[in-house]
């Protein structure tokens, strides 16, 4: 199968998946909730800072079908597992996210969806989890990019407005992260908040950048952030647990 970089991929029946795996989830509201994730593999971004390459950069994974996803929930479920986060990668591409989430709550899951708000689609979803993309994360000069295709892309792609908003309005269950590198995001992030309605500062969360534990002073000036603006800080525990290890 083909894994997608620029279009959504139609087919609700199968999908590229790099990993499936159980572990606690590492950001935002739900942190430290024992969930299985389902990891779908290809991206229509390339952040320069990608902690999870091989659902991007260089997508990894088998083709699974809606039915053996469904096998392994059901089997997650007996186990005694009720939280799933679907990821990415750039979940929302795959139609199969449609199918498998309305499957999934009917087995009573609690979905969370992990998305970089560029693309619309209806799934079956208790916490949209959006991420939108600042200046900072396109890949500039990156040796894996040495043309810059991809640095164009990602700039012309990063942020959509109308699809923030749209997921922010459908999913009341929401909440946007910001992957903060210096106290320069601090301004883009004010000016796209500033065009979207139907937030609230407690469903915005800020988190130091880095895929090792950040340092003092970068904790220092985003705890300082969230504290003037009434923010989240968000810390990554599956970073403090396992450090950048794939699969957790
Ligand atoms: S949107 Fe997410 S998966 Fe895609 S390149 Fe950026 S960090 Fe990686």
């Amino acid at each position: 199968m083909e894994l997608p970089h620029s279009q959504s991929v139609s087919s609700p029946a199968a999908a590229a998946v790099s990993e499936t795996f159980l572990s606690v989830q590492g950001e935002g509201k739900r942190t430290g909730v024992p969930s299985w994730f389902i990891r779908f593999s290809g991206c229509n971004l390339r952040c320069r800072w990608c902690d999870t390459p091989y659902a991007s950069w260089q997508p990894e994974g088998d083709s699974r079908t809606l039915d053996a996803l469904l096998d392994e929930a059901r089997q997650v479920r007996a186990k005694g597992y009720p939280d799933v986060v679907i990821t990415g990668g750039e979940p929302l591409l795959f139609a199969i996210t449609e199918p498998l989430s309305a499957a999934l709550r009917a087995m009573g899951f609690t979905i969370t969806f992990e998305t970089a708000g560029t693309v619309d689609r209806p799934v079956t979803c208790d916490l949209m989890s959006i991420s939108p993309k600042l200046a900072s994360s396109t890949p500039t000069s990156d040796p894996r990019d040495p043309a810059g295709t991809w640095a164009r892309r990602h700039e012309e792609r990063r942020l959509n407005l109308a699809t923030l908003q749209a997921l922010i309005s459908r999913y009341p269950g929401h909440q946007l992260k910001f992957v903060a590198t210096t106290p320069a995001d601090l301004a883009e992030i004010e000016g796209i908040l500033a065009q979207l309605r139907g937030w609230k500062n407690e469903d915005v969360l800020l988190m130091p950048e880095g895929t090792s534990p950040p340092t003092a002073d970068h904790k220092a000036w985003v705890f300082q952030a969230c504290l003037s603006r009434g923010w989240r800080y968000c810390a990554r525990l599956h970073i403090e647990l396992f450090g950048n290890k794939r699969g957790t």
